[in-house]
């Protein structure tokens, strides 16, 4: 009988700290970059309705529509979707005048971020992306160890392209843009993402993420698909998540020239888009003018409320999507306390406060916080 084994068999309380300490070896890459943290639902305050203005969900009802088509295609679940998306990838064809072989589904416009650093990065290689910007960018190029360049956004929240172009290299692999951004809300303008690319080395991959697209209203507002057809090495990310008001089902889709997306193919989860979820975007698709015409009273109702918010002394960046940035700094903290205190979650992202547009009453008991903290904090 074997000793050792008897006493591996029970094990001590000192076998199981030890155990904890032997945790498994991770990749050093991990230690560099923070977990995504997803917007906190708010805080139940007695007598307050509370609201959740800290994820850039759409406020609006579902299209009735689009519920049908849920009910409708809550069909066998032993068997795997189509893989291809076809059906999706017809009508999103049929709609942005695009070649089948220029597009992709994917599980929301993150799975693309995971996949398009997956097939341009590695440890030797660099990326650049503006910052403050979407929490996934560090994560996805932190991920695969590739040497992160964060350019800091202009005072005014915009992307520094001067500076985005000066920290191309030649190790230089992956560039992301962000219009409008996440965060801050400005959009990038046709001409400045043109003089841009044309200083970007054709074989670097830039990604332009138009997750919010249909809330921008700001002419010159560069759009991804005609620039997509000028320049092979242009990708476009978009989503059903943020205007079509489908986050909760999980679709994205890329539009690149096809040797991006073979590359895609090869980086995404098999079968990661449900059937389900895949008609509902389809039939959200055929209501295209619905859901444009609903992102555009989103979008007027941002600028009344950025309006009001400038009224009583905000400084608040141009606003172009479903939310309006407050560059609070270190006055973020005390900011969000006073939100949670009324039933309102917010979201602190250290620089500032992002705030989703939401009801009206949810933007009023905002704006009410809003004057009471400027009165506190910076006028008394
Ligand atoms: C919400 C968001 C996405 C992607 O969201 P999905 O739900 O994964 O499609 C991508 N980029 C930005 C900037 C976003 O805010």
């Amino acid at each position: 009988m074997n000793d050792s084994a008897a006493s591996d068999s029970v094990p001590s309380s000192a076998s199981v700290s030890g155990a904890c300490a032997a945790s498994p070896r991770l990749r050093g890459a991990l230690e560099t970059f923070p977990p995504y943290i997803p917007g906190k639902p708010p805080r139940q305050v007695e007598g307050l309705e509370p609201f959740k203005l800290s994820s850039n969900e759409n406020f609006l009802p579902p299209l009735p529509a689009v519920l049908d088509a849920m009910v409708a295609h809550a069909t066998n679940p032993a068997l795997y979707p189509d893989d291809a998306a076809l059906a999706l990838r017809q009508g999103l064809s049929d709609r942005l005048g695009v070649g089948l072989d220029q597009l992709i589904v994917t599980t929301g416009a993150s799975e693309l971020l995971v996949a398009l650093t997956q097939i341009t990065s590695d440890t030797t290689t660099e990326a650049i992306y503006p910052w403050p910007s979407f929490e996934m960018y560090p994560q996805t190029t932190g991920l695969v160890g590739s040497t992160r360049h964060e350019v800091p956004l202009t005072a005014d929240g915009r992307h520094d392209l001067d500076a985005m172009a000066e920290a191309i290299t030649d190790r230089t692999s992956f560039i992301i843009l962000c219009s409008p951004n996440n965060p801050t809300g400005p959009v990038l303008r046709d001409d400045e993402v043109r003089t841009f690319l044309d200083k970007v080395p054709s074989h670097v991959l830039v990604a332009l993420d138009e997750a919010y697209w249909e809330f921008a209203t700001a002419p010159g507002r560069a759009d991804g698909l005609s620039l997509v057809r000028d320049y092979p090495n242009l990708v476009l990310l978009r989503t059903f998540s943020k205007a079509h008001g489908l986050a909760g089902l999980r679709v994205g889709y890329a539009v690149a020239h096809p040797p991006v997306i073979e590359g895609l193919l090869k980086a995404v989860i098999p079968f990661g888009v449900t059937d389900l979820s895949q008609a509902a975007a389809l039939e959200s698709l055929k209501h295209w003018d619905e859901v444009l015409d609903r992102a555009a009273r989103i979008g007027q109702t941002r600028d009344t409320f950025a309006a009001a918010l400038r009224e009583q002394g905000w400084d608040v960046p141009e606003a172009q999507a479903n939310y309006v940035w407050l560059p609070l700094g270190e006055k973020s903290d005390a900011f969000e306390d006073a939100c949670v205190e009324q039933a309102v979650a917010v979201r602190n992202l250290g620089d500032g406060v992002r705030i989703s547009i939401g009801e009206d009453d949810a933007l009023a008991r905002v704006l009410e916080i809003a004057e009471r903290f400027r009165f506190e904090h910076f006028e008394k």
